[in-house]
């Protein structure tokens, strides 16, 4: 848990993680128990086709959930966390009906690792009630996979419509490089499932690799703060070409990106001396706020 600079509190958790109850390599309870050891405040143990148990370990919470998928026209990955029960959903079921048994069943729906899926955004668009999506995801990534990051993916999408809360998350299979690598901060008043599923609905997400940021519109500029320090921030539009899009130096705390009338979202990247990145939610700068 990080304190920010208002007081606010933070929680660390992990959102989609693989047990025994699927194809991951260790036991549901050593999976909290590892997550638990690391200092993480909640674990989503989310296994494919089979909806895990809620509870809570020596000051974790351990929220219910499941991983859908078909690979039918398309490769789509539907990851769902806080159900209240089992929707009962039979293999076979589309994109679409995997979201709708996720929310019937009072859970948050996240379209998983777009890139890795190579999901088209004309499709992405046309999907309703996509709660959240996977901006980084670590097995997606080196050395299991090769496409762990979803932003310029994503950015598409999101100049034809699609909206969603952006998160980052381990998909733990192996437990090996596959831990820690994708983790969401989410400002809470308190650990429940009830406040943190609220405030990940509400947007009050930081996904990342590592270094925690905090960001704000403030006199219509989009302000990005490091308070532990970054090399680069850099912003991210609707526009091809911004002219003022990095701001980098050796120990960057703060980066502020003047929002124009074009630009019909905003969204940042920092990333800090390791190479480890933070992301920001985005910003739509239109009369239809989400
Ligand atoms: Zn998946
Ligand atoms: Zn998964």
């Amino acid at each position: 848990m990080i304190t920010d600079s208002k007081g606010n509190k933070w929680y660390k958790g992990n959102l989609h993680t693989h047990t025994t109850s699927s194809d991951g390599a260790v036991s549901p309870g050593e999976a909290i128990k590892l997550y638990n050891g690391l200092g993480y405040d909640f674990v989503a143990l989310t296994d494919h086709w089979h909806v895990n148990e809620p509870g809570e370990y020596n000051g974790t919470l351990i929220l219910s959930g499941v991983e859908y998928d078909i690979s039918v026209d398309g490769c789509y990955h539907v990851v769902g966390y806080g159900l209240e029960r089992d929707p009962g959903l039979a293999k076979g079921a589309g994109p679409q009906q995997m979201i709708d048994a996720v929310r019937s069943a009072g859970g948050i729906a996240t379209l998983a690792h777009p890139a890795w899926s190579l999901q088209r955004p004309d499709k992405m668009v046309q999907l309703k009630g996509v709660d959240c999506t996977e901006i980084y995801n670590s097995v997606s990534g080196f050395p299991f996979s090769a496409r762990p990051y979803s932003g310029t993916l994503i950015d598409v999408a999101t100049t034809m419509g699609f909206r969603a809360v952006l998160t980052a998350a381990d998909d733990t299979h192996y437990y090996k490089e596959d831990v820690g690598r994708g983790i969401v901060y989410v400002k809470a008043a308190e650990l429940t499932r009830e406040a943190i599923l609220e405030a990940i609905l509400n947007g009050d997400v930081v996904p990342t690799n590592g270094p925690f940021i905090e960001w704000a519109v403030e006199d219509g500029y989009f302000v990005v703060r490091c308070p532990s320090g970054c090399r680069s921030v850099q912003f991210f539009t609707n526009n091809y070409y911004n002219p003022d899009t990095t701001t980098r130096g050796d120990c960057v705390r703060e980066a502020r990106f003047r929002i124009k009338s074009s630009d019909r979202f905003v969204r940042a990247e920092a990333t800090d001396a390791d190479g480890k990145t933070a992301y920001t939610q985005y910003y739509y700068n239109d009369p239809e706020k989400t």
